[in-house]
């Protein structure tokens, strides 16, 4: 199942209204994506999650939420305009264009042919601001969200009155020139980003990195059924940035290997030395007890909602059984599920039925993303359900009219069991409980 399980899902994503090939209709554009109905409520859910783990959890972590175009001078001082490049390489024969890294022998691996020399890219996507042809701005997409951080890190730390350590959360859109956009969600051209970026005083750099490092690898472990699929890989210091002591990558075990979730990266002092030095402004904090001023450093937690839609959508994905009673299963999270319960009348032709169904699922939408269906057989409907991970359906059947109880059955187990009407929100409410 390995190799074809991306091709499952993908498939999946399109049947049942997750994500859409962007401008699909015009022959599609390599490296976007489209989140439909079911997708965006998912994405949503996982967003909502990562957020209050941050913001319920910890007093000293504030968001923001940022531009996507800034100052151009910020990528001058990030770094990016010089060294956010990629070697790219060209087959002569079949034109295919490679990442440097992803070569391996002298030759193309599509068709054999022969390979051009390594030409530099910078992943920097430009855009004109202006309307005044001869005017017009250069001007970038932010190629990282972690930018807006660091430029308002003065501004989050007066307004707020913090002291360090503190943090700045934030979930925003980045934009690279892939050379090579693939894997679906997993390398595009247009997608989202979660950091965390935390200031602490040098001395103190080194434990919060190791902190950070611990409580974000039990952060995905919790929403994941197959925990062995996450791993935490360090860098070898050829990998490492100039100005990084350590670093550390979340991956999760993919049909195509052992890829990048999200990187925990010490940045020390770079991010806000540059910036002090580009704009002239001092960035040090002065610690307001012992008078010392200094530049914090930065531990930055850097990951993908976008992977992670799609590497909850892997390890969720499984098949079970055969020929009829064969089906497909989304074992996700329930927090993460885009659809909570969903409430069916055994027949749809049966007015009291129906009308004691839709009264439930009413009741139920105020609180939770639910559903309705009456289209089909009551197995038909399950195995529609399952397919989207909806963790539990309810069934209203002759007896509810009589003793106002419903049969709620599991996704998981397929268990059915009896329960009362006045019991359901609370059973929806406990299995949103994080394990
Ligand atoms: P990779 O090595 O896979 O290109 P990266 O090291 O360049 O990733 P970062 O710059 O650290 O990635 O970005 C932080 C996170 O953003 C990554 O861990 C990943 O989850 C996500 N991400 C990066 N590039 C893409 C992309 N092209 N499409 C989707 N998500 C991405």
């Amino acid at each position: 199942m390995a190799n074809d399980l991306l091709e499952k899902v993908t498939a999946l994503c399109k049947r049942r209204g997750f994500v859409f090939p962007n401008s699909e209709i015009y022959g599609g554009l390599q490296g976007f994506y489209d989140y439909g109905p079911l997708g965006v409520e998912m994405k949503n859910n996982i967003k909502k999650l990562w957020w209050e783990n941050f913001r319920k959890n910890y007093d000293n972590i504030v968001g923001i939420d940022g531009a996507i175009i800034t100052h151009p001078k910020v990528w001058e001082a990030s770094g990016h305009l010089d060294g956010f490049t990629d070697l790219l390489i060209d087959c002569k024969k079949c034109q295919k264009r490679f990442r440097e890294d992803e070569i391996k022998g002298k030759r193309c691996s599509e068709c054999g042919g022969q390979l051009t020399k390594p030409r530099k890219f910078n992943l920097l996507v430009e855009a004109s601001l202006g309307v005044i042809e001869g005017e017009k701005r250069l001007v970038y997409l932010r190629g990282e969200a972690c930018q807006n951080i660091y430029l308002n890190y003065k501004n989050v730390l007066d307004s707020m009155h913090f002291k360090i350590p503190f943090g700045v959360i934030q979930i925003g859109k980045a934009f690279r020139n892939e050379i090579t956009p693939k894997q679906f969600l997993y390398r595009q051209r247009e997608f989202e980003q979660w950091d965390l970026q935390w200031f602490v005083h040098p001395e103190e750099a080194d434990k919060w990195y190791q902190f950070w490092k611990e409580e974000r690898e039990k952060w995905y472990q919790r929403l994941v059924n197959n925990k062995k699929n996450i791993r935490l890989r360090q860098h070898g210091k050829d990998e490492l940035a100039h100005y990084a002591k350590i670093a550390f990558d979340i991956e999760f075990k993919t049909p195509w290997g052992w890829q990048e979730w999200e990187g925990i990266h010490w940045r020390g002092d770079w991010d806000l030395s540059r910036h002090s030095k580009y704009s002239g402004k001092d960035l040090r904090y002065r610690d307001s007890g012992t008078g010392e001023k200094y530049i914090p450093y930065i531990v930055e937690t850097s990951g993908g909602v976008d992977r992670t839609f799609l590497f909850l959508l892997l390890d969720a994905y499984q098949e079970e059984g055969k020929g009829k009673e064969k089906r497909t299963i989304l074992k996700l999270h329930p927090q993460v599920a885009p659809i909570k319960a969903a409430v069916f009348p055994l027949l749809a032709n049966k007015k009291e039925l129906v009308e004691l169904a839709k009264k439930i699922y009413q009741d139920l939408r105020i609180d939770f993303e639910v559903a309705f269906d009456d289209i089909g057989n009551i197995g038909k409907r399950y195995r529609r359900q399952d397919e989207i991970g909806t963790p539990m359906c309810l069934t209203v059947d002759f007896q509810s009219l009589d003793d106002k109880t419903v049969t709620l059955r599991n996704r998981d187990t397929m268990k059915q069991e009896r329960i009362s009407l006045d019991s359901i929100k609370e059973k929806i409410q406990n299995s949103l409980k994080v394990k």
